[in-house]
């Protein structure tokens, strides 16, 4: 029987996820189909993915909310209490979080990090940092405001807003604000930005496609550097395997999605 998957967003309509999942079951010559679902209310999630799909992907505002309807979580995506992937088992929803493992992956060639910090405080924050801290990355977030930095400091990360003196030195700077993404402007003010980057080896900026300014000024301080297209091209493939329980190389997925971009 054909198989239904989509990704439910809002806004959805800019997402690669569709693309990519199409490239790969094309590729495989499998019988189902990957499509948008514009979602505006998140609580309607569960019943119009377990009446229409067998999986899905889940973007922003939505990974919460997509985390509290979830029947079952895996242990991962419990610590980070947040999913993006969403599997039908026995008619309950089961989440998994494929952004916090994609991204791991994707540092793996900045080798030797022992510390790593995270500018902003949002969802791709608490996945990142989750990861890191389970590979026994060390990892301190810096926000511009203090409000969702709780969540960090409850779990016993090292915080800062941009009002904190600090002078540390980081090996890995992370950016996961979309300061760059519709915009010219840095993710944290100048000063601060030159001081973290004067001590670092490694830049990762998650926004994808785009050389940020953040990105642009890795590369004035010679820091190995990459964007997030990396992170959002594994996250899928790791979703991918999620949907077919692991029948197909990560390899041969690799090959198909890889076309998306
Ligand atoms: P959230 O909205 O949950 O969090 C955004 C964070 O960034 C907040 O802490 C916010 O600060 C801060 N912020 C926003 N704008 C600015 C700015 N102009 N300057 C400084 N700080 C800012 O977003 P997500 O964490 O879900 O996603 C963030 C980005 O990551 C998006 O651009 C998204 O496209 C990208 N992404 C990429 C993925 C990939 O696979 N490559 C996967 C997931 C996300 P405050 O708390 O003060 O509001």
């Amino acid at each position: 029987m054909s198989k239904k998957f989509t990704i439910f967003g809002n806004p959805v309509k800019h997402s690669l996820s569709p693309k990519m999942h199409t490239y790969a079951i094309e590729g495989l010559n499998l019988d189902a189909t990957y499509t948008k679902t514009l979602l505006e209310d998140g609580k309607k999630l569960k019943e119009l993915f377990l009446k229409n799909f067998d999986g899905a992907s889940v973007t922003i505002p939505h990974k919460e909310i997509a985390f509290e309807l979830c029947d079952e979580v895996d242990d991962l995506a419990k610590s980070i209490k947040a999913v993006n992937t969403l599997i039908k088992k026995d008619n309950k929803m089961v989440g998994y979080n494929t952004d916090a493992t994609g991204f791991y992956r994707s540092i793996k060639e900045f080798e030797g990090i022992k510390s790593a910090l995270i500018l902003g405080a949002g969802g791709s924050a608490k996945a990142i940092s989750t990861i890191l801290k389970t590979n026994q990355i060390s990892c301190s977030i810096l926000n511009r405001s203090s409000e969702r930095l709780k969540h960090f400091k409850n779990l016993g990360f090292e915080t800062f807003t941009w009002d904190d003196l600090f002078k540390k030195n980081f090996d890995l700077i992370i950016n996961t604000t979309s300061a760059g993404l519709n915009d010219s402007s840095l993710p944290c003010p100048k000063d601060i930005m030159y001081d973290i980057f004067s001590n670092a080896k490694y830049a990762i900026d998650i926004i994808y496609n785009i050389n940020t300014p953040f990105l642009q000024l890795a590369k004035k301080f010679n820091l190995k550097n990459k964007d997030g297209s990396d992170m959002l091209l594994y996250q899928g493939i790791e979703a991918f395997n999620l949907f077919y329980d692991n029948r197909f190389s990560y390899d041969i997925i690799e090959k198909f999605m890889k076309k998306a971009f």
